[in-house]
């Protein structure tokens, strides 16, 4: 707050007042809670990981902290969130600058590290002061296992490719000239620890610098394939080339354990309706679940297939609604009042449902939709759907899932 009102003047307050910036500031800060074990905890101190201004609060938090100590002598004091680095003419200004930093606050305690042989290291390289300059070059922790995506993995080629040549590239931009080529031969170990066998000696050019032409001509068609390894995509190429087709091979990634193993909807697995007829089928929890491609079947055996991005229950909900009371006016529009004129005498119609499919994506959704509604040739349903997907097919990637 102190220092919001000390620059109150540089900044753009958005027609905001300071009370009103402050108070919007106080409401987010305060709300820090996380649950753990289906408990709800407040935290105490410190930002909420993941506050967007967390990052923000940090950095202003750290710089008073830091404040009186850059004033001390010094000959270079940097931080990168924290880390700092500082050098200082002798050890007794170096001891003086560290206490003043920890005695800034009773909940910042910070360590420092020494120059071993000579080097001090920082973030991702490790620095030492030579002939009055300070040189530096490529830096790996001793705990760091330096793992990188391995050459035999399936991975495409030119992924692997990038991996050299920007493994190299970082070490080599974190060093003064004559450290290069200790940063590079680091760069190679790494990339052998990997199972890339890279020599610098290599007469002819290593895979990695081997130029990849890329294609500038924008009009041609894009065939996306899953990555089937790099000798299927070069074979497709080769005979989309033969019949001189102007066609862009991409190869889409499969999925990754990530979204095999990652669930992040928990609140999908609980109902809070009374009597649910869809958990009471499905299990617990569907009804709450979006993304849901269903088919509703009236008793005749007439039937109507349709879709929701939202929770299944409440779309559910609806055709529930226009079915109990088909000739109401406000469901006289419904494919029920329609079915249930035809068919019924205007009766109240008895349904059953099903889940087809769940998919979350709204575009491959919608053209599943369309496919089952040809497929199951639904006759309630009036096939603006199928014109829907067309549409649509022209404006999604399909992932080899499909
Ligand atoms: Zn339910
Ligand atoms: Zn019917």
């Amino acid at each position: 707050m102190y220092k919001l009102k000390k620059h109150s003047k540089d900044i753009d307050w958005y027609w905001m007042t300071f009370y009103q910036v402050t108070s919007l500031l106080r409401a987010c800060l305060d709300f820090n809670s996380f649950s753990f074990n289906n408990k709800l905890y407040q935290q105490g101190r410190g930002l909420a990981m993941g506050s967007r201004l967390a990052p923000m609060l940090a950095v202003i938090y750290m710089d008073s902290i830091e404040f009186p100590a850059r004033s001390l002598s010094n000959i270079c004091f940097y931080r990168y969130i924290d880390d700092i680095i500082v050098l200082a003419a002798s050890k007794e200004d170096l001891n003086e600058i560290f206490q003043c930093l920890n005695s800034q606050s009773n909940f910042i305690k910070l360590t420092r590290e020494e120059p071993t042989n000579g080097w001090l290291p920082f973030l991702n390289f490790e620095l030492r002061i030579q002939d009055n300059s300070i040189v530096h070059r490529w830096y790996r922790k001793p705990s760091s296992k330096n793992l990188l995506v391995r050459f035999d993995s399936f991975h495409p080629i030119k992924q692997k490719s990038n991996i050299v040549v920007n493994t190299i590239r970082t070490a080599k931009s974190c060093s003064t000239s004559d450290n290069k080529s200790y940063s590079e031969n680091l760069a190679l170990r790494v990339l052998e620890k990997n199972g890339y066998n890279i020599s610098k000696q290599k007469s002819n050019r290593p895979f990695y610098q081997k130029r990849v032409s890329v294609q500038t001509n924008v009009d041609h068609c894009i065939m996306t394939i899953p990555f089937m390894g790099d000798m299927v995509t070069k074979r497709i190429r080769n005979i989309l080339k033969e019949f001189e087709l102007d066609t862009q091979v991409v190869e889409l990634k499969g999925r990754s354990l990530k979204d095999i193993l990652v669930k992040n909807r928990c609140f999908e697995s609980t109902c809070n309706h009374r009597d649910c007829r869809i958990c009471e089928k499905f299990g617990i929890g569907k009804c709450n679940v979006k993304g849901v491609i269903y088919k509703i079947t009236c008793d005749c055996g007439e039937f109507y297939i349709g879709e929701t991005g939202r929770p299944f229950e409440s779309r559910f909900a609806e055709h529930r609604r226009a079915c109990n009371k088909p000739m109401t006016k406000s469901y006289s529009s419904s494919v029920w009042a329609k079915h249930s004129k035809e068919k019924h005498g205007g009766e109240a119609l008895v349904i059953d449902v099903d889940i087809l499919e769940v998919e979350r994506n709204t575009n491959i959704r919608k053209i599943r939709e369309g496919v089952l509604i040809k497929h199951h040739n639904s006759s309630l349903n009036n096939k603006e759907e199928l014109s829907d997907m067309i549409t649509r097919l022209g404006t999604i990637q399909i992932p080899n899932s499909f």
